[in-house]
């Protein structure tokens, strides 16, 4: 079997700031969660770097937001290109720092170059308007401009895309940035300081410090010279985040927790379904905000669709994902397989069955030290159990009977969060009507994947507030400026 090896590195482990790398503070090892083995050390930013950063980007904004939004494009637009360009090295890095396997790792920097190349389009789309002013002789101008200073805080399950849909909407705006990427995957968002200046980014526009949610997400919460926090992460994370911005009256884009309903429909194709959910399931190994975390279908259709998800969950190739042929890889620690563990134990004691469990990752010596967690088929979910409540971030698929649509409907609401749903069926105008329904960001219908940079993808209820994507993403970036003013004449 041949394995991929990790890039030389082009970037340093430590803050990348005003276009240098800085000496950052206390240091952090970061592993492969495949196999535990060293990665890099990486030095953290404390609390008085973070300042520095920030400083830094005060300045660099105001030179920043009188370019030609063209200009901003065209380095969005050639960040786009260059991470294509070298996919294969930032795919490998993604691979080792995060775990997910490497033709996934692959379709994330596809992914995280759409949203600077959409952006980079978008730039030039920020339209203000004129409007009648009630009194005669005078007129209103609508404008909207860079909010200044965005601090950005992003999570490991997508460390890439989910900092370039910040970065590309934040510059694309007219804001310079800091960048917080998290804890355990600090590597890949290094990796895109000096790219960006190859693209030909200014100094202090991007600045990017590793460290302590704790710690630099206080700082960027406190300092009075950022003026959005935009970040994606847990729910309680977003809620503690409101609390510590809410003295200096932050504006906040907030991308949270979710508890994605899945609804088979009665007349839905299960080949199709098992295929298209096994896929959802096993990227990232579940540990994904939009992936399906209760599986609604008729009491009829669950045995047969447990046997269609058992063949094609057991067919999964686990394992290392730099090696090749691998369709999941570990989760990202072994604390997340405990809590993955206890939420299928929970579910099993009070009555849930496993249908099937893939192990074939033990019988691979390379990776006994990873943190894999079996990718598994529960049937007889209740909507009680932890399992089908909780955000359950591992590789479990709970199918949940239901008799009647509408009930179906009503109990996939039944939750505090609304991020993305899946309906499934043959009968499109059911589909529709049913998707209508749901209280959710984003439904797919008959469609596992549906968030592309095209469109607005935020949360509601506890899921967050705002969107990234789409026109909407830039909005999160702008404020908007009212002048009124007497109507000029010509003078005479
Ligand atoms: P997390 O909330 O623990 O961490 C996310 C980021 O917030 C990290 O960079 C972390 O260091 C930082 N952070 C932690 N405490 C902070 C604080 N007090 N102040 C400021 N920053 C702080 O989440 P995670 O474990 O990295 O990611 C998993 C969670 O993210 C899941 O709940 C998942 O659903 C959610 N998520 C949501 C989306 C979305 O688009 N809605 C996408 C991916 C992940």
């Amino acid at each position: 079997m041949s394995i991929k090896t990790l890039p030389d590195f082009w970037f340093e482990p430590r803050p990348w700031m005003d276009g240098q790398w800085h000496p950052g503070g206390e240091t952090v090892t970061v592993r492969n969660p495949a196999t535990a083995e060293k990665i890099a050390e990486v030095s953290r930013a404390d609390a008085a770097t973070v300042t520095l950063a920030i400083e830094g980007a005060v300045k660099a904004q105001r030179e920043w937001r009188e370019i030609s939004a063209v200009e901003r494009g065209l380095v969005l637009k050639r960040t786009a290109a260059l991470l294509l360009a070298r996919k294969d090295e930032f795919a490998r890095l993604l691979t080792a720092e995060q775990g997910k396997p490497y033709a996934q790792a692959a379709g994330e920097v596809e992914y995280a170059a759409s949203f600077f190349q959409w952006f980079g389009e978008e730039a030039r789309r920020v339209y203000g308007r004129i409007a009648a002013h009630p009194e005669a002789g005078r007129e209103f101008f609508i404008e909207h401009k860079p909010a200044g200073v965005a601090g950005l805080i992003t999570p490991w399950n997508f460390p890439l895309a989910q900092g370039a849909k910040k970065v590309a909407a934040a510059l694309a705006a007219g804001c310079s940035a800091v960048w917080k990427p998290a804890e355990l995957t600090p590597l890949i968002a290094l990796a895109i300081g000096p790219l960006m200046r190859e693209a030909g980014l200014p100094d202090g526009v991007l600045q990017i410090v590793p460290g302590r949610g704790s710690v630099v997400g206080r700082v960027l919460a406190e300092h009075p010279a950022v003026r959005v926090l935009s970040l994606t992460g847990s729910t309680a994370t977003g809620s503690a985040l409101m609390i510590a911005a809410a003295p200096g009256i932050k504006r906040l884009s907030l991308e949270l927790g979710g508890n994605a309903p899945f609804i088979v429909l009665p007349d839905a194709d299960l080949d199709f379904v098992a295929e298209q959910l096994t896929r959802l399931k096993l990227l990232v190994s579940g540990q994904v905000c939009v992936t399906a975390n209760r599986v609604f279908v008729h009491a009829d259709a669950e045995a047969a669709l447990a046997e269609k998800l058992a063949v094609k969950i057991s067919d999964a190739r686990l394992g290392n994902g730099l090696a090749d042929g691998i369709d999941a890889g570990p989760l990202i620690h072994r604390q997340a397989c405990t809590e993955v563990g206890a939420l299928v134990e929970q579910a099993v004691a009070t009555g849930a069955r496993i249908v099937c469990e893939n192990r074939s990752y033990e019988s691979d010596a390379t990776s006994r030290d990873g943190s894999f967690f079996p990718p598994t088929v529960l049937t007889g979910v209740r909507d009680d159990m932890r399992v089908a409540r909780d955000e359950i971030f591992g590789p479990v698929i709970p199918l949940l009977r239901y008799t009647s649509v509408t009930d179906a409907v009503r109990r996939a609401n039944e939750t505090p969060y609304g991020l993305a749903s899946y309906v499934y069926g043959r009968d499109l105008a059911q589909c529709r009507a049913v998707a209508s329904a749901i209280e959710a960001g984003i439904v797919g219908v008959n469609e596992w994947r549906p968030l592309k940079a095209e469109i607005p993808f935020g949360g509601i209820k506890q899921s967050g507030i705002g969107a990234e994507g789409g026109e909407e993403g830039l909005r999160e970036f702008l404020e908007t400026q009212v002048i009124s003013m007497p109507k000029p004449v010509i003078a005479s």
